[in-house]
């Protein structure tokens, strides 16, 4: 990934504090000697989080995969899982990488997350869990999900790399299912440069083994069973301790480009992807639309490309047509991921810049 590359409007750009507040903890750092191994900024961080979105157990790791990957082994979930082609490729390939099986359930199309009317005849005796994205940001159907998992005796897992900031009925939506899997790699709205969180709901064994299996399954000379090595640093805890605060102004910014870009695209051949969850508050973190195909998908990144703006195809391809995964057909994920583009949000994204990427949109729809 390279959206945090120079040279260019890119889809994202890391959010950084000034220099001088991260020095302070740097300095902190050197004072203590203390590097890794959960910290006093790391403790500090995950205490923050926790306040931030109103969860009782937390574990900060050091990204997003290898959360969803802890999250699989702390339920001992195995055979197949059901998941949502349309999604970044991570959250299949954990589950690939645990020796699991990915069973894939289309999406709806008004805002590709899995459509739970199709995950009951996709539930077999092997069937463990399932694993769905809030892709964008958007919720999946979680009262329906939730149904099926208890009817069923399913784990539910939440890929929530997309969510921060996010609340659905007041509630953080990192805080859904059995367990939540954050992403803080330094493209999302929240970041520590790498990193990720896993958020435990309400199950106080299952924390613990999270932040067992996080550190090699052990505790000092106790060992309990295996595990991996998913600690992260206090050099990523202090950036994040840093960016936490700037959350809420990294927010309106985006929710501002946003409104702009609903305006410049009003009446229009695209589709500008949303929620309609009617108790959302959204983190704007994508600002997602359809074309109509994706010859007009290819003619809007050559017009921007000449002007050195980079619009991004989140998700291309749709996971199940990835060659070394082959799952079975999902019309409307595979049409999305050809037709989709992500305009870019960040800081460098002017109103000129918003209006150069509506015209390249306008005319490479006018066929
Ligand atoms: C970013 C992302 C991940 C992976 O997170 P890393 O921290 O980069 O490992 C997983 N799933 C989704 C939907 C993502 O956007």
């Amino acid at each position: 990934m390279n959206e945090t590359l120079g040279g260019g409007i890119m889809v994202t750009r890391s959010m950084l504090p000034p220099l001088e507040e991260y020095v302070d903890y740097l300095k902190l750092i050197w004072q203590s000697h203390h590097l890794t191994n959960s910290g006093p900024l790391s403790l500090e961080l995950e205490k923050r989080l926790k306040e931030f979105l109103g969860c009782d157990e937390l574990s900060f790791v050091s990204n997003g995969t290898i959360a969803l990957q802890l999250a699989l082994k702390a339920l001992d979930v195995r055979g197949e899982v059901i998941t949502s082609p349309f999604s970044y490729v991570a959250t299949t390939s954990a589950i690939l990488w645990e020796n699991c099986s990915p069973v894939f359930v289309d999406v709806r199309p008004q805002d590709l997350t899995i459509d739970p009317k199709q995950i009951a005849a996709a539930i077999t005796p092997r069937t463990s869990a399932i694993l769905a994205t809030h892709v964008y940001g958007f919720p999946c159907e979680l009262e329906a999900i939730a149904r099926l998992a208890r009817q069923y005796k399913l784990k539910v897992i939440y890929d929530a790399a997309h969510t921060f900031g996010c609340r659905v009925d007041g509630r953080h939506l990192a805080t859904y299912g059995d367990i939540s899997c954050l992403s803080f790699h330094a493209t999302k709205v929240f970041h520590t440069a790498e990193g990720g969180a896993v958020v435990i709901n309400g199950d106080p064994p299952v924390a613990e083994r999270v932040r067992l299996m996080r550190s090699f399954g052990h505790s000092s000379d106790d060992h309990r069973c295996v595990g991996i090595n998913g600690k992260n640093s206090e050099l990523h805890a202090a950036m994040g301790l840093c960016n936490l605060p700037r959350v809420p102004a990294a927010l309106a910014m985006r929710q501002r480009l946003h409104a702009h870009y609903v305006q410049l695209l009003a009446g229009s051949a695209v589709k500008v992807l949303h929620s309609a969850h009617p108790n959302l508050d959204y983190n704007y973190a994508y600002f997602p639309v359809l074309l109509p195909d994706g010859a007009a998908v290819a003619r809007t990144l050559a017009i921007l490309a000449a002007k050195n703006i980079h619009p991004r195809r989140y998700f291309f391809p749709s996971i199940n047509q990835i060659p070394y995964i082959q799952g079975g057909a999902c019309p409307v994920s595979e049409r999305a991921a050809q037709s989709v583009l992500c305009l870019p949000l960040s800081d460098l994204v002017s109103a000129e810049v918003q209006e150069t990427v509506a015209t390249a949109i306008l005319q490479a729809t006018r066929y």
